[in-house]
């Protein structure tokens, strides 16, 4: 691919962007983003501490007044114009996403950027049309209506799987609704969330709306988190950490918008189409080297095809081709760092005890060696209750577990904690259909599993956490209703008055 531009070159200013340029962080501790397709270093850069956070927040603060006062259809315009730019940059910003991550480019260039460009130009229309209650006179003495304001410096935390996509969903929803931010990507990789916040400049979105602090989640993150002039809190993470997020949240009074884990569920019945099944389960674990939150996890099938299916899946496995990230022909690429990948291996190693390792792993060898590679892995015969059933893996292994009546099925596909994804794979309308509604989980597709929408709600429920990105939806998030009550009668003695001024 074109665009391989000198990293160290374009963040020699230092990796925070404050009010509208890049700096070095003050904590006095630096960070080195590595390439986990080579184990080389991209970018060494000082993190932010408690000093830098206060400043980004004072910034935002300082831009919110203008800020939410510009018109929908200001915000509107420079949203589409940053649009435009991510547009242009788009080879960058592919290139940057996957030297950091290690995605392969063809999911960079065919997901990520031209996802995160579509919700820019979706919120860009959003921001026109934020709804409310009609005005009236519900009393029959008042004229009410509600205001959708916004709530002001929004204090927001994404993880390492996706950074650009997880930059602009926390960034869009907020600053079209008129709040100003600071946003703190995970320290591994910062790349795509800086150059979002320069796009933005280029946009004409003034400095001090969107603001990048890249520090550790212990300080920065935390006292972001605890900062008296954040309003809210917008965290998207593992669930361990969102409950320390919650603690903090909560002590402070803030409001919270929570995306944790996920252990979805992939359901086959037995009138499933065995073939599309099969495919979509390989993609569906895969993507992203498994690291999706809302990744196929478990799969359950029904007993008449549970072992055709297995066979099915680990020959399709097999076919997948591991490789330079940057190769065109890669379908997979490494785990965003070898720490991630041991930790993968380890929860395989430790299943061999009490289930069979159908296909997969391992790490490869030969040119592979020195990146964070794991074979796609398929796990079949553990217990619903054991460690690979039951906790997020966050890597390109698949489980498989038999079941025999629907009912059952669906019991296993709801029994773990979490709830942000699930699929139900059947020919017959009326078993699908139950399953969308006897599913808990804040996405459930039919017949396929992953795709995303724009328009569409992503948010979790139980422990995968509440609230919503995209869609509409996240301005019940980012934006504050106010209702306003004006009285029609113009008399001193209001009818109402009675409870304090005597008789009727
Ligand atoms: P993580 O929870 O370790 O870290 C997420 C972010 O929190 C990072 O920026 C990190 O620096 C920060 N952080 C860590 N400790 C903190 C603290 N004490 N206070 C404040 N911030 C802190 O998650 P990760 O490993 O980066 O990402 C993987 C996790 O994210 C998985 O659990 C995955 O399911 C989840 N995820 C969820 C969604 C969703 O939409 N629900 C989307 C993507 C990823």
């Amino acid at each position: 691919m074109g665009n391989r531009f000198q990293v160290k070159d374009r963040f020699a200013d230092g990796a925070q962007y404050i009010d509208g340029r890049l700096r070095p962080g003050t904590s006095g501790r630096s960070h080195t983003v590595v390439d986990p397709a080579t184990g080389q270093e991209v970018l060494t850069y000082e993190l932010a501490g408690t000093a830098d956070v206060d400043e980004a927040v004072a910034a935002a603060k300082r831009a919110f007044p203008a800020w939410s006062a510009a018109t929908p259809g200001e915000r509107s315009d420079a949203l589409h114009r940053l649009a435009g730019v991510l547009a242009e940059q788009a080879e960058d910003f592919a290139y940057a996403e996957s030297l950091q991550c290690g995605k392969p480019v063809k999911l960079s260039t065919e997901f990520d950027v031209p996802g995160t460009i579509d919700n820019t130009a979706f919120f860009a229309g959003a921001a026109r049309h934020l709804q409310g209650q009609a005005a009236g006179e519900y009393s029959g003495d008042h004229t009410s209506y509600v205001r959708r304001e916004a709530i002001g410096v929004v204090g927001s935390i994404a993880p390492w799987n996706y950074p650009l996509q997880m930059a602009a969903w926390k960034i869009l929803p907020a600053i079209a609704a008129g709040n100003t931010i600071v946003l703190k990507p995970a320290e591994l990789t910062p790349l795509t969330s800086l150059m979002f916040a320069q796009a933005a400049k280029e946009a004409g979105i003034p400095d001090g709306v969107v603001n990048i602090v890249t520090g550790a989640g212990r300080d920065a993150g935390e006292h972001l988190v605890g900062h008296p002039d954040v309003v809210m809190t917008s965290f998207t993470g593992s669930t361990a950490v969102g409950k320390r997020v919650a603690e903090i949240a909560t002590a402070t009074v803030k409001r919270l918008h929570l995306e944790l884990g996920g252990k979805a569920p992939f359901l086959v019945f037995d009138d499933a189409d065995l073939e599309a099944a099969a495919h979509g389960a390989v993609a569906a674990s895969l993507i992203n080297t498994g690291q999706d939150c809302t990744a196929a996890t478990r799969a359950y099938v029904q007993r008449p095809l549970h072992d055709a299916f297995v066979a099915r899946v680990a020959e399709l496995m097999e076919t997948v081709r591991l490789g330079d990230p940057f190769a065109p022909t890669t379908d997979l690429g490494p785990l965003v760092s070898h720490a991630q990948r041991d930790r993968v291996a380890a929860f395989v190693e430790r299943a061999r005890a009490y289930a069979t390792v159908v296909t997969g792993g391992e790490a490869p060898g030969g040119e592979l060696a020195e990146g964070a590679y794991y074979r796609p892995t398929l796990i079949s015969g553990a217990a619903q209750d054991s460690e690979v059933v039951q906790s997020e893996i966050f890597g390109p292994v698949l489980v498989v577990l038999p079941f025999d009546t629907d009912d059952e099925g669906l019991a296993l596909a709801n029994d773990t904690p979490y709830g942000l994804a699930a699929s139900a794979w059947s020919r017959d309308l009326y078993r699908a259909n139950r399953a969308t509604r006897e599913l808990k989980a804040g996405c459930v597709w039919v017949n396929d599993h992953i795709p995303i929408i724009s328009e569409m709600p992503h948010g979790g429920y139980k422990a995968s956490g509440f609230g919503k990105d995209m869609s509409t939806y996240s301005f019940e998030e980012y934006t504050q209703v106010k209702h306003v009550m004006y009285d029609n009668t113009a008399v001193a003695a209001k009818d109402w008055h009675r409870t304090i001024f005597g008789d009727r």
